[in-house]
């Protein structure tokens, strides 16, 4: 890849010197695996900046959503939302439950509450919302509706990392939040990621079911997997934790450029921001109307590619037209979804991006270049 290109993101690295100061210690104890020192120390380390009461790490955030789910014993239906990307999707498939796919909002795209009810029978057990681009669900309705159906909630909060709503950390909502650690979020562990939640005896569970199922040297009582976060990875995420707080806040200045340019203009909508929100700055979203704006979103994004910007059409196209689900599913009836699918372009950033840059990408899209 050209370094001059700029991607929709880039990965946050520590210092070699950094990195290689947290592992030399794993060269004395030759301890690269299975719940070792580093790891346990992240773990209490990520405790406390998510302001949660219990976590369990993993080797990747899909896996801990697969282990979750598994962990609850869901059977039946859960209602999810098919604009994101395609490990939700996937995770509910491959516990053998149903993907019923409710709308979005149109101003922030996570789930429409106003809309879940209307899809709940007697098979559904959970939700399963999805705090994309880090803009939080309705977590006091989902709640609400939760408690009135006895179903569980489970948040796929991967882009949600150390928010807060409320000031309460976010992996408080609903009955576990999984959170990941992927080299391309806003903190990463190279591979990774994380489930916090609510009761102790899930904990229990996913700690076995991390591990194949193994109880004790003898009894293996679950049928289990391997997901379990090695120390390499523990290391990166120590690392990275002293970090990310400016990386959060290099971004917040980016955005507000990207503000600075992009809002009030005919045609193109940006997020809003929840003042109860304390937000991570893991995405900028631009939404095309190309009645109002004259090109449409897949004419911005050639025309960047073209000066080697290269955004991400996130999320396009919705799990539920996949080819691997098109022909289970249908997308029209999640129509606001759709629409939003086809004109929506995530424009890079990440901390090192620089301002002259984002001033760059703004003017080729306001074609003032
Ligand atoms: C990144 C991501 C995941 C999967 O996480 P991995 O750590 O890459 O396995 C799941 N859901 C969403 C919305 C994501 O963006």
């Amino acid at each position: 890849m050209n370094s001059k290109n700029i991607l929709v993101t880039k990965a946050s690295m520590p210092s070699m010197e950094e990195y290689f100061d947290e592992i030399k210690r794993i060269w004395d104890t030759s301890w690269m695996t299975n719940m070792g020192e580093l790891h346990n120390s992240l773990e209490k380390k990520l405790l406390e900046y998510l302001d949660v009461d219990n976590i369990s790490l993993f080797t990747n955030g899909h896996l801990a959503l697969e282990l979750l789910l598994q962990a609850m014993n869901l059977k039946g239906e859960v209602i999810t939302t098919p604009f994101t990307f395609v490990s939700t999707t996937h995770a509910i498939i491959r516990n053998g439950l149903t993907p019923v796919f409710c709308d979005i909002n149109i101003d922030d795209y996570t789930i429409d509450v106003s809309k879940i009810e209307s899809l709940i029978t007697d098979k559904t057990c959970a939700i399963l919302p999805v705090h994309v681009y880090g803009n939080i669900c309705d977590v006091e309705q989902i709640n609400r509706i939760a408690k009135k159906y006895d179903i569980k909630v489970i948040y796929d909060a991967a882009h949600a990392f150390g928010e807060q709503f409320d000031k309460v950390g976010i992996g408080n909502f609903g009955d576990a939040s999984m959170f990941s650690f992927h080299a391309t979020k806003v903190f990463n562990t190279i591979e990774g990621g994380a489930i916090t939640f609510s009761n102790k005896e899930i904990g229990k569970e996913l700690y076995t079911l991390k591990n194949f199922g193994i109880k004790s040297e003898t009894i293996v009582d679950g049928i289990g997997c391997n997901a379990k976060m090695n120390e390499f990875q523990a290391a990166m995420g120590i690392c990275n934790l002293r970090h990310v707080e400016e990386e959060i806040g290099k971004r917040k200045t980016l955005v507000e450029r990207y503000r600075k340019w992009l809002s009030g203009i005919d045609g193109i909508k940006i997020l809003k921001e929840n003042e109860k929100v304390k937000y991570n700055y893991s995405y900028f979203p631009v939404v095309f109307d190309e009645k109002k704006f004259g090109y449409t979103r897949n004419d911005i994004c050639e025309k960047l590619r073209k000066n080697n910007i290269f955004p991400r059409k996130y999320f396009y196209p919705l799990t539920s037209d996949l080819d691997c689900y098109k022909h289970t599913f249908s997308s029209s009836e999640t129509p606001i979804a759709q629409y939003i699918s086809k004109r929506i372009l995530t424009l890079p950033l990440y901390g090192d991006l620089r301002l002259d840059d984002v001033d760059r990408i703004c003017n080729i899209m306001l074609g003032n270049d």
